[in-house]
Parts: structure tokens; sequence; C-alpha cells
């Protein structure tokens, strides 16, 4: 049976790849994040992925210390090249063609993001893991996601989270929210359904993106999700 979906965008966060810690990457979740990622590709998914940089330093928390935003959100883009570049090396090691990109210009360190080559890479059927976020301070990576997603033509943002989808209220505080299998843009952003940033849900809104929302630990894997086992929400307008 073909694939559901022809391209995806992942958002990877930080702390998937940092595992029991909240600091810097454990090599055996990098893998295993690395390892769903190429099955997923093997299936023929073009699959983009836009890392996180929390498991190395967030700019919120920088300014809060009194470092400029400006400067702790450039120091939180660059913690995500860090995780750029060490997933994309992992999914490699899966032995799956993959490449780098950062919004940023690095040209020893990574080619910059260009719509263009990014949507070559794909074609090619590498991995493109994507950097530096937007580029820009005052934005999450969440943003980027949606962004690259509508840039790249993608069918869906694949969002990973520590439950297996969209809760009422926040269900580790009240055991009693309700988890819907899908919600509209205007509920999640109306009733401050913290799963991603409003700015990265209005974006979606506007470009008709929808977002899937799983738990991270799902048994099926993101194999499984994507072919609509286990659970998640759907993010987005009715189907
Ligand atoms: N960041 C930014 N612009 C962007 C994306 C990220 O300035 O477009 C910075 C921001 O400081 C953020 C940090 O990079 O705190 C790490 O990204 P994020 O917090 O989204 O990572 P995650 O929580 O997904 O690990």
């Amino acid at each position: 049976m073909a694939p559901a979906y022809k391209r995806i965008l992942l958002k990877v966060s930080g702390e998937a790849l940092a595992g029991d810690n909240s600091f810097g990457i454990e090599p055996p979740f990098l893998q295993a994040v690395a390892k769903q990622i190429a099955d997923v590709a093997r299936t023929g998914v073009q699959v983009a992925i836009v890392v996180g940089g929390g498991n190395i330093f967030r700019g919120m928390a920088g300014a809060a210390d009194g470092t400029d935003r400006v400067t702790a959100d450039l120091m939180g883009m660059l913690g995500t090249m860090i995780n750029a570049l060490a997933l994309s090396n992992a999914i490699m090691r899966q032995g799956v063609k993959s490449k780098a990109f950062s919004a940023a210009t690095m040209p020893s360190v990574a080619d910059t993001f260009t719509a263009r080559e990014a949507k070559a890479s794909l074609e090619d059927g590498l991995v493109v893991v994507l950097g530096g976020g937007t580029g820009n301070p005052f934005f999450t990576t969440d943003t980027a996601a949606t962004l690259r997603a509508i840039e790249l033509e993608c069918d869906v943002v694949l969002k990973g989270t520590k439950v297996d989808g969209v809760y009422s209220e926040d269900p580790m505080k009240n055991p009693n929210a309700t988890r819907y299998d899908i919600v509209s843009y205007d509920d999640v952003i109306g009733q401050n359904l913290k799963v991603m940033d409003t700015a990265a849900f209005a974006l979606a809104r506007d470009n008709a993106m929808p977002i899937i929302v799983y738990a991270l630990n799902d048994k099926e894997g993101l194999a499984g999700v994507l072919a609509g086992k286990g659970r998640s929400t759907r993010v987005g307008d009715p189907i």
C-alpha cells in the first residue's frame, strides 16, 4: 500500500534528544529518534525535520539571566545547529542519506537553507534536517516547523510530545482532561492549548497546514502514527 503522505515535516524538540537529562544529547535517545526517522524514510515518505534546541539553550532563559534577548536567541539558534548536525549524522548511521541545512549562513558547517535546495534533496531521497529555526529572534522552532512545512509543500507537520494528543487541559495536571481526535486551529488558539505557540498555529491556520500531535513514546512509533495507528490529535480543518 502506498504511504498516506508523500512529504512530511517532523518537529524534533531538543528534549527528545536529551532523554532523561535536561541538558545535552544522550546517544541512545539520539539513535532511537534517528531509527524511527530512518524507518519512515525507508517506506518512501520524504522526510524534512526541524530540530529544537531546548536541550542546549533557550533564549528566554538567557534573557531572564540578563543577556539581551536578540543575543540569547542567536545562542538558542546555534544550539539547534548542534542538534541538526548530530541528528543528520545519526540518520546516516542508520543507513539513510541525510543532509543538514542551516537558516543562518555558516558554509563550513552546513548548506544554507533555501526551499529550492531542500526540496531538491528531498526529491533525491535525502532526509533533510533543518537547524537554526527561522533564522530570526523572537520565534520558536515550532513556528519554524510550520513555516518550513509550508515552504517545502509538505502534507503535514508531525509534533511529538510527552502525551498522545491535544487535551482540553494539561493532562499531567488534570487526569480528567478530555483528549481530542480532531480540533480546529481556532479552538487551539482560542482556548490557549499549549501544544505549540500561537504564532505556529496561526501560520498553520492561514495556510491550511494540518498538524498531528502524537506521543513520542507511542508503541507503534512514528511509522505507526503515520499509518493512522495509535492515538493522536489532528489540528486542522475538518476532513
Ligand atoms: N530560536 C530563535 N528563533 C527561531 C527558533 C529558535 O531565536 O526561529 C531560539 C530561541 O532562543 C529558542 C531556542 O532557539 O529558545 C531553541 O528553540 P526551541 O525553544 O524552539 O527548542 P525546543 O523547545 O523545541 O527544544
